[in-house]
């Protein structure tokens, strides 16, 4: 009988009911599942090697022996490393696990047994190894003569030999399918139909070994563009939707705005001045802005939101600037108040620690029309706030703002214009994947004269004159700032030793008043600790992460960072970022702890060698992956079987320029080509997350 994709596994010859269930385990319920199990790489043998020949950074398949079979527990971290030793006439080479693949998965291996073994050579402390290569054990006499075979994700109960089977029988009766993808899309991008490339990717040609290693074979781009395409469609129609809404339109000649801007001691970068023209172009349509700014700590964000208040204000609009904390709050108010009252604006604002009394007034006026620009917490989008004439919603440091809170603020305006700040600055590709619905401007240079902040990665022992440097620093009036990891899985300790750190800090300098931050205080007593430090009545803060995004202490020049190994590049960014935003020259050192990793290593070379939080996202980026870097549920990406964010950046502009094409020709999607797409916005929409 043929298959169809919508056949169950079962029906397949040579899957019965137990590999039905393993097969279930992963997922793999039916045809169409089976086939979208792609290779997650390729053994080329004619590349085979012996361990003598190896060279760093090669992908290499090798036949060995296994020598040895060990575990061992990774310093003070109790995480367990595995080590497979295998070696052959020439040599040996350690193969490394920093998680057990599945249950069971070393007891497979014997001493002396035959193995084949792919995967990428890497280098550590000068010598050669694998990290997480591909096992099989081998039987001489099975073994098969391709020369280039696919690789699957390891599985327990499955042979591989047994899946390329299953696949190939698969493949050779599933019914021809009609294409998804329209064929003007497929014509232009010179795509090959699906049935070929599910075909080509599980059974590959010998000669496209190279090609196939760097996923650039025909049927790999077919099937990543068709991944991409299907997220960027959902985007584009959500963007189409976006547009479709009605909104204010507010258009003024931009004196009050240019007012600001004269007024101000510094001229705005050109950066700021091309995010605040995007807006302005924004405001002036009827359907409300969505528009992201991305900007790297320091950038100057918060004047291209008061030019934006302004702009709307002269318009004899509302503006409401959201921020995550008090603190922010409050600085926000008070650039707000400096920058904004001498033009005649009313400025204030609204926390959860308003008085009642205080409270209702600012209610009051908000509602009579009398306050131009609100700054607040989540007190904003709490049910009494009423706004006479919302016309702009800013929010500041987005990431701590989930969808639900950006909804409830809409709906307290008509539907206001938008505007999302973010210091996180995420790679382009990224932005536009996960932001793809928003519009957005990057200002991606930072104010003239600012110092870069010189950072140095070191270790205890030099903790000495680390200490003696800040000293210096203290004595020239400065301020220092001294974080401290809290990891979750170990907040006890770790808030020990922040605490004792903070002790230790006191003794050492006790001509110093020394401050303490983290996160199990309440909210009152943090922001009174973050407020004594910026009135510079503390000269050390000893903290947590918890220190603010977006605290301004341009006093503050110095930060040393405690087990820097522990932290994620992006993190340790946005921590530097506390200083260097004054005039003085900054310094962070990363003091780093004993069990470092290459990775963590290479983390620490990246701060020392840039300060461009850009660059530092991308490399965070291709360090981690994009589920990581974002935290794969929280950022609703939908997780791709093949294709790649950082290595298919290409791939995902055509799809992306293909999707809102598509969507722009024919916007309800009503021509019989379009048809599969259509189905697939129907009911597709629910799989991705927004
Ligand atoms: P962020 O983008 O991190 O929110 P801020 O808006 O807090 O940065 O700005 C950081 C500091 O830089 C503030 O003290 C602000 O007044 C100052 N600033 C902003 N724009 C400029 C500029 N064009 N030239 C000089 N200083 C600027
Ligand atoms: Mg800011």
């Amino acid at each position: 009988m043929s298959l169809e994709i919508k056949t169950p596994v079962q029906f397949i010859k040579g899957v019965g009911p137990k590999l039905g269930d393993v097969l279930h385990k992963r997922g793999v319920e039916t045809v169409g599942d089976l086939l979208e199990w792609y290779p997650r790489a390729y053994e080329d043998r004619r590349r085979a090697r012996s361990v003598s020949t190896l060279e760093i950074d090669q992908v290499v398949s090798l036949r060995a022996q296994v020598l040895k079979v060990r575990s061992m527990t990774l310093g003070k971290s109790y995480r367990k490393m595995y080590e497979v030793i295998i070696g052959d006439q020439t040599g040996r080479i350690a193969c490394k696990f920093f998680r057990v693949p599945y249950k069971g998965y070393f007891e497979r291996f014997e001493p002396h047994q035959l193995v084949r073994v792919t995967g990428k050579v890497t280098e550590y402390r000068g010598r050669r190894e694998f990290h997480h290569p591909d096992i099989q054990p081998i039987n001489p006499e099975e073994e098969s003569v391709d020369q280039v075979i696919p690789l699957y994700t390891e599985t327990e109960g499955l042979n591989p030999a047994k899946l390329r089977k299953i696949i190939q029988f698969a493949l050779e009766n599933v019914e021809v399918l009609e294409d998804p993808l329209p064929k003007a899309t497929m014509e232009k991008y010179q795509l090959i139909t699906r049935q070929e490339a599910l075909s080509k990717i599980h059974l590959p040609e010998a000669n496209a070994a190279d090609a196939l290693a760097e996923f650039r074979t025909p049927a790999q781009k077919r099937l990543i563009f068709e991944e991409f395409f299907w997220l960027e469609l959902i985007l584009a129609a959500r963007k189409a939707g976006v547009e479709k809404e009605q909104g204010v339109a507010i258009k003024n000649s931009g004196a009050l705005a240019e007012k600001l801007r004269l007024s101000l001691e510094f001229e705005l970068t050109g950066a700021q001045l091309r995010s605040f023209d995007d807006i302005r172009k924004d405001l002036a349509k009827p359907h409300p802005m969505h528009r992201l700014v991305q900007g790297d700590v320091g950038s100057g964000k918060t004047l291209v939101a008061l030019m934006a208040a302004t702009y709307a204000a002269e318009s004899k609009f509302q503006s409401a600037i959201m921020v995550p904390t008090e603190i922010l709050a409050e600085q926000h108010l008070r650039n707000a108040k400096k920058r904004l009252e001498p033009l005649g604006l009313k400025v204030d604002w609204l926390t959860g620690s308003h008085k009642k009394s205080e409270k209702e007034d600012v209610l009051r006026r908000l509602a009579a029309g009398e306050i131009d620009l609100i700054v607040g917490t989540h007190a904003l989008i709490e049910d009494p706030v009423q706004f006479k004439n919302l016309g702009l919603v800013v929010i500041d440091e987005q990431h701590r703002f989930g969808v639900g809170q950006r909804q409830a603020l809409k709906q307290k305006g008509v539907s206001p214009h938008f505007l999302v700040m973010t210091a996180t600055p995420i790679p382009r590709t990224l932005a536009m994947t996960v932001y793809g619905d928003l519009d957005v401007s990057i200002i991606n240079e930072l104010p003239k004269g600012r110092q870069s902040i010189i950072t140095r990665k070191t270790f205890q022992s030099k903790r000495p004159q680390v200490m003696g440097f800040m000293r210096e620093q203290l004595k020239a009036g400065r301020q220092a700032y001294i974080v401290y990891p809290l990891v979750e899985e170990s907040e006890k300790i770790d808030l020990k030793n922040a605490i004792e750190e903070y002790e230790k800090i006191k003794q050492e300098f006790p001509d110093y008043t020394v401050g303490l931050l983290h996160g199990r205080m309440k909210p009152q007593e943090k922001d009174e600790v973050m407020r004594e430090f910026r009135d510079g009545k503390t000269k050390i803060l000893v903290s947590t992460t918890v220190i603010e995004v977006g605290v301004d202490v341009p006093n503050a020049n110095f930060m040393m960072i405690e087990h820097a190994e522990r932290f994620g590049l992006s993190q340790l960014h946005q921590l530097r970022g506390r200083v260097g935003r004054g005039a003085y020259k900054s310094y962070c050192v990363l003091m780093l702890g004993h069990a470092v990793s290459d990775e963590s290593m290479q983390r620490s070379q990246i701060m020392e060698s840039t300060n461009d939080g850009f660059k530092i996202s991308e490399a965070d980026l291709e360090l981690r992956g994009p589920g990581e870097f974002l935290g794969t549920r929280q950022s609703g990406l939908p997780g791709f079987k093949l294709a790649n964010l950082v290595r298919d950046i290409e791939i995902l502009q055509q799809a992306r320029e293909a999707a809102f094409s598509l969507l722009k020709g024919d916007p309800d999607l009503k021509k019989q080509e379009h048809a599969a797409a259509k189905e697939f916005l129907d009911k597709g929409q629910a799989k991705v997350v927004g």
